[in-house]
């Protein structure tokens, strides 16, 4: 549920996203939520890969330093153009928006600017993935870039930002991404966490970073914190584009997760988020 293809401040080779549809071949991936930055990135993935990625629109994207560059949607400063958007979304190209950069951008779930993108989400009931805690830390993934992000803004990751616009729209099909992933104010985020699982059934989790990132220990005690407080059926698999079979063995290493429950985070929550048919999810078991 948590991948990138390359941003639109980075080079991107003509094969990547056939490199990447072989590597889920690899792993056994039979569907993969990649978020796009710009709509010729949008055409040219879906024109490879339309029966095993689900792109997902990137915004609001953080400007960095230098003039005029955005890590996605350059051309029109970080957020995608709202008709482009919608006519991808009923042509069935754009499936998800993914993934919300609120804190590195520095502005609020519920900025005015988001409203028109919450209300395409909602009526077109396509699931959003909003990047929460912290994420990567200095240094890492988007952070690599020294010029990244001069509005950033830790405190935006709290899941409770989010609480305006469910209010608004109780049943959008938001997951929080990169739960688990905060050392310092862990308690507060947890408290938010799951406060937000109970009062909203549509709210679902992926725990990456976390999962690859902080030590397994941590992994483990993020996950069975959940799966104690009832959420088990709302864990999915994320990557954020760290190898996947690193994540799988940790995954291993937790000897509290029973095969059900790892069958419930590699697979049917995410179908049951996705609200994927009786017919496709026959046809992904038949795939392995
Ligand atoms: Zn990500």
């Amino acid at each position: 549920m948590h991948l990138h293809a390359p941003m639109a401040d980075s080079s991107e080779t003509p094969d990547a996203p056939a490199t990447t549809l072989a590597k889920l071949a690899d792993n056994n991936i039979v569907l993969a939520l990649v978020s796009i930055t710009s709509p010729e990135q949008a055409e040219s993935w879906h024109a490879v890969g339309r029966d095993r990625f689900l792109l997902g629109a990137m915004m609001p994207c953080p400007e960095n330093l230098a003039p005029s560059s955005y890590v996605c949607f350059p051309e029109t400063k970080g957020l995608p153009d709202i008709a482009w958007l919608e006519q991808s979304i009923r042509s069935g190209m754009i499936e998800a928006l993914h993934e919300m950069m609120f804190n590195y951008d520095g502005s609020l779930p519920d900025d005015p600017k988001m409203a028109p993108y919450w209300a395409l989400a909602k009526q077109w009931n396509i699931p959003v993935g909003v990047h929460t805690w912290s994420g990567p830390p200095p240094g890492k993934a988007i952070r690599r870039n020294p010029d990244c992000c001069p509005l950033y803004d830790r405190k935006i990751g709290n899941p409770r930002n989010l609480r305006p616009v469910l209010d608004r729209h109780p049943d959008l099909k938001i997951w929080l991404q990169h739960v688990g992933s905060d050392g310092s104010e862990a308690a507060e985020l947890w408290r938010e966490t799951i406060a937000l699982l109970t009062d909203y059934p549509n709210v679902y989790v992926d725990l990456s970073i976390t999962n690859s990132m902080l030590p397994v220990t941590e992994y483990e005690a993020a996950l069975m914190r959940l799966i104690n407080a009832g959420f088990g059926d709302r864990i999915m698999l994320g990557t954020d584009n760290v190898p996947l079979q690193l994540i799988l063995d940790r995954m291993d290493e937790i000897d509290g997760l029973s095969d059900r429950q790892k069958q419930a985070i590699l697979y049917d929550n995410a179908a049951n988020f996705l609200e994927l048919s009786p017919e496709t999810r026959r046809r992904h078991h038949m795939a392995e």
